[in-house]
C-alpha cells in the first residue's frame, strides 16, 4: 500500500459514514490527495489523521466550532500540524468539538451534533468528541484533541478508544486556540497505546514559540511498551468519591485492576484528600482564564464581524451574535471571579486549592507508580440528556479534572462495556512519566 491508498481509504470512509456520524467540520480531500501524491516519508509516512478544529491550519478553515470564527482561515500552522506533516502524516480534516472546547458532549458546537459510533442516540463525549468518534468509527487511525478538564480522556472513554493527555508543557500549545492556558494540553486519540506512543514521538518536544513548553529532551515513547507490569505499584484511591458512579463501571474498573494484579502488579492504597474540591476549583480557574483569552474575539481581528454603528456596538454585537450560550456563561463566571471585590474570595482561594490538589498527587506518587480509577462516572449519556443542565454536565468530569489542575499525564483505555457502551479505565502518572502509562496500557490491552 502507498500513501495515496491510505488517504483514499480514509476519505472514502469519511464520505460513506460521516454524513450521519458528523465527526468532521471540514474535510480536506484535495489537500490530502495532493500531499499523498508527493509520497510523504517519515515515521508517519502517508498516515491520514484529523485535528480538532481548535488547532490552526494554514489556509484551512479553523473554527473552534464557534460562529465567531465561522469563516476564519488562519495564515499559519499550529506546531503540532507542522510536526505531524514533517513526520509524513497527511491531514484529512478538522473535527467537531464543543464550542471553544467548553463542554463534555460536543453538543455546544455551533454547527452540528456528532453521534457516538457505539450508540447513535448517545453523545460521543467532549469536548474533543469529533476526534474520538472519527477514530472509533475507523475513519482515521489517529486524531488529536485537547484536554483542559478531561476533553481527551472523557470522549475516549465514551467512544471506546485510547486517549492520552500528556504532562502540561509536553506538547506545544502554539496554534491551539486558548481556552484555559494553564490547563490546556494537546494529545492523541488512537486505537492502541503503541499507536499513541508513535504519535507522541512526532508531536512532543520543546517549542520556543510556546512560553510554557517544557524544556525536556525528546524521548522514545515506545521504549518501555513491552516491559510488562511485574513489580509496578498500582495506586487505588481510598475514599474515592463515588457519588453518581455507575456500579457497573466500578465493577469493570475493579476487573481491570485484578487483571493488572494477575499480571504481576502490586496494588497499594493512596489518599487524594482534596479531590472533592476539584470540580469547584476548576470552574473558577478555567472560566477566569477563558474570560481573558476570549477577549481577543472582538469582531475586528478574526472571523465574523457584525453590522454596527459604533466601535462599542461592533464589539457587543459581534460577541453577542458570535458566542453560544455555554461560552457566554463561562465569560460571565470568569469575569465575576476575577472582579476586584470577589478576587480573594474566589480566584485566589481556587489557586490555593489547586496547590493542595497538586500536592495530594505528589504525595500519592511517593508510594505508587500509577494511579487508576474510572475515567467517567457514567457511560455515554443520551443526546440532549444533560444539555440543559450545566451542573450535571460539569460533574461528569469529576475524575478527569484533577490531572489538569496538577499538570500530570493521564490516559483513558477501554476496559469493557456496560449495556453496549464502552467503559474507560483512567491511568495517571507523575509529571513526564507518560512512558509508564503507555507501558501499563500496552500490558493491559
Ligand atoms: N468539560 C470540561 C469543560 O467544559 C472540560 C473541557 C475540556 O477539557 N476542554 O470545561
Amino acid at each position: 500500500t502507498t500513501a495515496a491508498d491510505w488517504v483514499k481509504t480514509s476519505l472514502d470512509a469519511i464520505e460513506k459514514i460521516d454524513g450521519e456520524l458528523k465527526s468532521f467540520l471540514t474535510v480536506t480531500a484535495d489537500h490530502a490527495t495532493d500531499l499523498a501524491d508527493k509520497k510523504p516519508t517519515g515515521p508517519l509516512g502517508g498516515v491520514p489523521y484529523a485535528l480538532k478544529d481548535n488547532m490552526v491550519t494554514e489556509g484551512i478553515r479553523s473554527t473552534a466550532a464557534s460562529r465567531i470564527l465561522e469563516n476564519y482561515v488562519p495564515p499559519y500552522n499550529a506546531t503540532v500540524e507542522n510536526k505531524l506533516r514533517s513526520a509524513g502524516g497527511v491531514l484529512v480534516g478538522k473535527t467537531n468539538m464543543d464550542e471553544f472546547a467548553m463542554g463534555s458532549s460536543t453538543e455546544t458546537s455551533a454547527f452540528q451534533k456528532t453521534l457516538n459510533p457505539y450508540g447513535r442516540g448517545h453523545v460521543p463525549g467532549g469536548s474533543s468528541g469529533g476526534s474520538a468518534a472519527a477514530v472509533a468509527a475507523g475513519l482515521v487511525p489517529f486524531a488529536l484533541g485537547s484536554d483542559t478538564g478531561g476533553s481527551i480522556r472523557q470522549p475516549a472513554a465514551f467512544c471506546g478508544v485510547f486517549g492520552l493527555k500528556p504532562t502540561y508543557g509536553r506538547v506545544s500549545r502554539y496554534g491551539l486556540m486558548a481556552f484555559a492556558s494553564s490547563l490546556d494540553q494537546i494529545g492523541p486519540f488512537t486505537r492502541t497505546a503503541e499507536d499513541a506512543a508513535i504519535v507522541m514521538n512526532a508531536i512532543s518536544g520543546y517549542d520556543e514559540r510556546d512560553s510554557t513548553s517544557a524544556k525536556v529532551g525528546t524521548e522514545d515513547f515506545t521504549a518501555d511498551l513491552n516491559k510488562g507490569v511485574k513489580g509496578l505499584r498500582i495506586g487505588i484511591v481510598r475514599n474515592l468519591t463515588e457519588e453518581g458512579l455507575n456500579p457497573a463501571i466500578k465493577a469493570a474498573v475493579d476487573g481491570a485492576i485484578r487483571a493488572l494484579q494477575g499480571a504481576g502488579a502490586e496494588v497499594v492504597e493512596v489518599d487524594l484528600p482534596h479531590s472533592e474540591y476539584a470540580v469547584a476549583t476548576y470552574y473558577l480557574i478555567a472560566p477566569a482564564e477563558a474570560s481573558s483569552n476570549l477577549a481577543r474575539y472582538d469582531g475586528v481581528r478574526y472571523g465574523r464581524r457584525a453590522e454596527a454603528s459604533s466601535m462599542i456596538d461592533l464589539f457587543e454585537q459581534s460577541r453577542s451574535q458570535g458566542f453560544g450560550m455555554e461560552v457566554k456563561r463561562r465569560i460571565i463566571i470568569g469575569t465575576y471571579a476575577l472582579s476586584s471585590g470577589y478576587y480573594d474570595a474566589y480566584y485566589k482561594r481556587a489557586q490555593q486549592m489547586r496547590t493542595l490538589i497538586r500536592q495530594d498527587y505528589e504525595t500519592a506518587f511517593e508510594s505508587c507508580d500509577v494511579i487508576v480509577m474510572p475515567t467517567t462516572p457514567t457511560t455515554a449519556f443520551k443526546l440532549g440528556e444533560k444539555a440543559d443542565d450545566p451542573l450535571e454536565m460539569y460533574l461528569n468530569d469529576m475524575y478527569t479534572i484533577p490531572a489538569n489542575l496538577a499538570g500530570i499525564p493521564g490516559a483513558s483505555i477501554p476496559c469493557g462495556f456496560v449495556d453496549g457502551l464502552p467503559v474507560g479505565l483512567q491511568i495517571l502518572a507523575k509529571p513526564f512519566d507518560e512512558r509508564t502509562i503507555l507501558r501499563v496500557s500496552h500490558a493491559y490491552e
